[in-house]
């Protein structure tokens, strides 16, 4: 089944207001497996609210709306419908009692405004639609060859209070066949999304009925697969399968499944590895322990951390060569290494990632653009090798450094080192590398 989304107001028009009831709409539609095939807004103008409605209910034949079912001169969504369906208004005097008595209820003592009645006008053969928490009803009102419009109102929390309790059930039955729109999504960091193309070759178009979609951003490529045409528990299972056969694929370019973030999983696997993390920032800034943190219950393996901007920070705090500053520079190999150990042993953890690059936009050279970073992990040495749990090799002391060249402007680039230095961490915890041969 497919539906239009109506969602009316100057004030979403003018970019003061964001189209929280588009979005809650655009949820709530898919998962009961109606087709939101399109989502117009418009201004507070009857005429204009008429002809947007035509259009979609020629085009579609089911119509929602949001807003304008108040009692002011603006609120005219409901005069609009009767008007395009060519149906008159009359007060409905159950609704008129319903809103004294609400008036009444709430309002104290003083006589219930006369423009408040306005909201007990219901276009002839209309169906009422209750508002459990406002005062607006809602009214659905059908033409003869079937096609429908439902108004509900502006407020979001009373949006979602209706639609659930009062029209779900109805727009549910009229779905019909029972099929649900469900997704899954994998999500992946240190591949390119034409890399991860590569390797899922003829995968890459959805398979098994699962249709595939590709969404990179700052924090990686998320994998989402989704399912239309099937009922519930079937979708659930295609899900379940389509997510292990993209696993098996990309190994471990997977951090995780929907809404967790790197950081999230960075902190659970050093929880269960006993290690602790401790960082040293140079262009990041704390973005790094700012995304660690921004995990609850992060303490018990976030340690902290230092913001080594200035190379005298480096130097005096982390014990970074002078030898070495000048000689490479601050963004380079021995520079990275010599910072994660620094902060390691100072604050005494198991494991410490470092960066440092250069985020522009100044700062870049033909030997080290913009976009140039360093990121290094140090594992405690002299200390014996870490058991791990379900039979991974313990992890043996290491240090490694890895050189990394982001595309963005400051923000991205700073991002997608937070990124690269957790999934370091991720790297070594969860996959540690072999032993060398001796
Ligand atoms: P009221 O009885 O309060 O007048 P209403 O049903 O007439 O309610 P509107 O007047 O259109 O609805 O909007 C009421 C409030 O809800 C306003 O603050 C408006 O900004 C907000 N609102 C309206 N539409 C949306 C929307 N699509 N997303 C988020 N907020 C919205
Ligand atoms: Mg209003």
């Amino acid at each position: 089944m497919n539906v239009e989304i109506v969602t009316i107001g100057d004030e979403l028009l003018l970019g003061f207001t964001v189209d929280i009831n588009a979005s809650f709409l655009g949820r709530e539609l898919a998962s009961l497996g109606v087709t939101e095939v399109r989502h117009t807004t418009c201004g507070d103008d009857i005429a204009v609210i008429v002809e947007t409605l035509r259009e979609a209910l020629e085009r579609t034949g089911a119509v929602i709306t949001t807003g304008g079912l108040g009692p002011t001169a603006d609120d005219m969504t409901v005069e609009a419908v009767a008007k395009l369906f060519g149906r008159t208004m009359a007060r409905d005097e159950g609704i008129a009692r319903w809103l004294e008595q609400r008036w009444l209820t709430f309002r104290r003592k003083a006589p219930m405004p006369e423009s408040n009645y306005k909201q007990a006008m219901i276009p002839s053969g209309a169906e009422i639609i209750a508002n459990p928490i406002g005062s607006a009803p809602g009214v659905l009102l059908t033409d003869e060859r079937g096609r429908w419009v439902v108004t509900l109102p502006g407020v979001p929390r009373e949006v979602r209070s209706m639609f659930t309790e009062s029209f779900r059930p109805r727009i549910a039955a009229l779905a019909g066949n029972g099929a649900v729109i469900r997704s899954a999504t994998l999500r992946t960091t240190g591949v390119g999304e034409s890399a991860i193309a590569d390797k899922l070759g003829e995968l890459g178009k959805g398979f098994n009925g699962l249709s595939l979609a590709f969404l990179p951003g700052v924090s990686g490529v998320d994998l989402r697969l989704t399912s239309r045409v099937l009922v519930s528990q079937q979708a659930d299972a295609a899900l379940a399968e389509g997510t292990r056969i993209l696993r098996e694929q990309l190994g471990d370019a997977v951090y995780g499944e929907n809404e967790v973030s790197l950081a999230e999983v960075v902190l659970a696997g050093c929880r269960k590895a006993g290690m602790r993390i401790s960082v040293a920032e140079s262009c990041t800034g704390g973005m790094l322990g700012s995304h660690i943190t921004d995990v609850p219950g992060a303490s018990d393996v976030f340690h902290g951390g230092l913001i080594a901007y200035d190379d005298r920070v480096k130097r005096q705090l982390l014990g970074v060569l002078d030898s070495d500053l000048d000689e490479h520079g601050a963004v380079s190999e021995p520079v990275a290494l010599q910072m994660a150990k620094g902060i390691r042993v100072r604050l005494g953890t198991e494991i410490a990632v470092s960066i440092t690059g250069i985020a522009g936009p100044d700062g870049g050279t033909d030997e080290k653009p913009v976009g140039t970073v360093w990121v290094a992990v140090d594992v405690s040495e002299g200390r014996p090798p870490i058991p791990r749990p379900h039979g991974h090799p313990p992890i043996t002391p290491y240090a490694k450094a890895r050189l990394f060249h982001f595309a963005g402007n400051r923000d991205e680039i700073r991002y997608r080192a937070a990124q690269a230095a957790l999934d370091m961490i991720r790297r070594t915890v969860l996959e540690p590398p072999k032993p060398p041969a001796t």
